[in-house]
């Protein structure tokens, strides 16, 4: 079993519902065991500015499936919750990124984990932050905390 964060955001449709399916999805599978959530946070959306704010959380879990199992599981939920890939960081109902595999670092065309943007984003941290306050990057060796200090802007606001 490997230790996984993955991050969920939802910003089209009902978000809470949204993520609240996406979390019965992900747990529905015996391969993969939910063990922290965090609370929602509302985040301003990155990069394209003109779309409705995200709900985002983390999520913490146990898994047998191998990295690019978890990701093709992943990817199967965005697309059974109706997700249409229009705009690359555009709306979407449900979106999934895998944060973090255990310690692993991989770098293929289909899956980088560490996932590469996730120390530039509050809306990955500071739910991360929540779930595991001594969780650290396994290439930067910084903790969650120290990503989170060097952030500037992005409105994030816990909404439980
Ligand atoms: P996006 O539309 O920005 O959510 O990008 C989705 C694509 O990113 C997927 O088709 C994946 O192949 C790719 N990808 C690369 N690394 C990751 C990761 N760590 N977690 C989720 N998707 C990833």
């Amino acid at each position: 079993m490997k230790r996984v964060f993955l991050g969920l955001g939802s910003n089209l449709g009902d978000r809470e519902e949204n993520l609240a399916r996406a979390l019965d999805l992900l747990g529905g599978d015996p391969r993969l065991r939910i063990a922290r959530v965090s609370a929602i946070y509302e985040t301003e959306p990155q990069e394209i500015a003109h779309q409705p704010w995200f709900l985002n959380l983390a999520v913490e879990a146990e898994t047998s499936m191998f990295p690019m199992q978890l990701l093709r599981y992943a990817l199967g939920i965005e697309r059974e919750m109706g997700r249409v890939r229009r705009v690359a960081k555009g709306p979407r109902p449900i979106d999934i990124d895998i944060l973090l595999y255990g310690n692993f670092t991989i770098r293929t065309p289909r899956l980088e984990v560490p996932h590469p943007r996730m120390t530039e984003r509050r809306f990955v941290l500071e739910p991360l932050l929540e779930i595991a306050p001594d969780l650290r990057h396994p290439v930067t060796r910084l903790s969650m905390r120290e990503h989170l200090a060097g952030i500037r802007g992005q409105a994030a606001r816990r909404i439980g």
